[in-house]
């Protein structure tokens, strides 16, 4: 289900912008309707209020909660159902963040990725994004959502700025707590300063080198490092949030000298913060992550030559692993 198509549906039955805007804000901040209905300003048109659980229940059944594996230190990875079948992921992270998918499968492919090895299944509407922040807060209190789990945020755009712009507006979320992320796609640089709800941008950088930017991440537009830094400084300016360059660090592959003086070359005196986040080790894939003390350090002395630095540890570690493996082992029996 579209927003767009369910405010229709709403107009239609009769609601004034106030109904819905009011139906609207009880879907997405998990508000039972009983609540305003009470209230004589409230009062709905006769079809619309003979409509509403019907519609209730279409709402509630956008995403269902099939499973939640929470960690140790305050994260909780659900596993989302949708009304087809598919299931995507989100995770409760701390301090009333929530990440969620917006794809099914992603055509990326970035190599490191469980979620790229299955190639992009669906597109996950925009209803179903704003469904998953409802049924986070049958769980606990949002405050803060990042567009980080299952799918490129790009390759969906009209569905994910659709999703923002009511979170934005209606669903009380601050607009530099909402955080798209993106591999790097133009489009992102043309739309997202056109919106009236412009949210704080997160940039998956991995390498500074482009060639082996291409074999990390395949199919993600073919945009050097240099240029894609120099585009989100534009926005970051435009918009007074830096941007959060992401590096998943990589034993061996993205650790080395080389690569911390190429990031002091991009980084220093950019309105950003990087987030150094040590790749979580899989079975499937062959990556590796470094030592803990090893990333420490690393942080540590991009942090002495000037960029500012944040070692991160990816959410749901203990809760079987990052994006899409939740998924993935729901679907692959494990090997005895
Ligand atoms: Fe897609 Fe993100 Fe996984 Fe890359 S890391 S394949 S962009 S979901």
């Amino acid at each position: 289900m579209q927003i767009e198509a369910l405010r229709q549906r709403l107009r239609a039955l009769g609601a004034k912008p106030k109904h819905e805007q009011r139906l609207l804000a009880d879907w997405v901040l998990a508000r039972p309707h009983e609540q305003g209905r009470r209230r004589p300003a409230d009062f709905l048109p006769l079809a619309l209020r003979e409509a509403l659980p019907a519609l209730d229940a279409e709402l509630q059944s956008l995403a269902t909660l099939v499973s939640i594996h929470p960690d140790a230190v305050g994260s909780a990875r659900l596993l989302v159902g949708l009304n087809d079948g598919q299931t995507v992921e989100s995770v409760l992270l701390p301090r009333d963040g929530l990440c969620v998918s917006t794809q099914v499968g992603c055509a990326v492919g970035c190599v490191f990725c469980m979620t790229g090895q299955s190639g992009l299944l669906r597109q996950v509407t925009s209803g179903e994004i704003v469904a998953q922040v409802a049924l986070a807060r049958t769980q606990r209190v949002v405050k803060k959502v990042v567009f980080m789990g299952m799918g490129e945020p790009a390759h969906n755009l009209d569905n994910v700025l659709e999703a923002i712009h009511l979170l934005g507006t209606v669903g009380q979320i601050g607009h530099k707590n909402l955080v798209f992320s993106t591999v790097g796609d133009p489009r992102v640089f043309e739309r997202l300063p056109l919106g009236e709800v412009k949210p704080a941008l997160a940039l998956s950088l991995h390498t500074t080198k482009l060639e082996l930017r291409r074999r990390l991440l395949p199919r993600a537009p073919q945009i050097a490092p240099d240029e894609l830094v120099e585009l989100g400084e534009i926005y970051a300016r435009s918009t007074g949030y830096p941007i959060q360059y992401q590096w998943t660090l990589m034993e061996g592959i993205n650790d080395g000298e080389d690569e911390l003086d190429g990031i002091v070359r991009l980084l220093k005196g950019k309105y950003a913060l990087l987030n150094m986040i040590p790749y979580n080790t899989i079975p499937e894939l062959a990556f590796k992550r470094p030592s803990w003390e090893r990333a420490a350090a690393i942080a540590r002395s991009l942090h002495q030559r000037g960029v500012l630095t944040k070692l991160r540890d990816s959410a749901g570690q203990d809760v079987e692993g990052g994006c899409g493996q939740l998924r993935a082992r729901s679907r692959t029996p494990v090997a005895q």
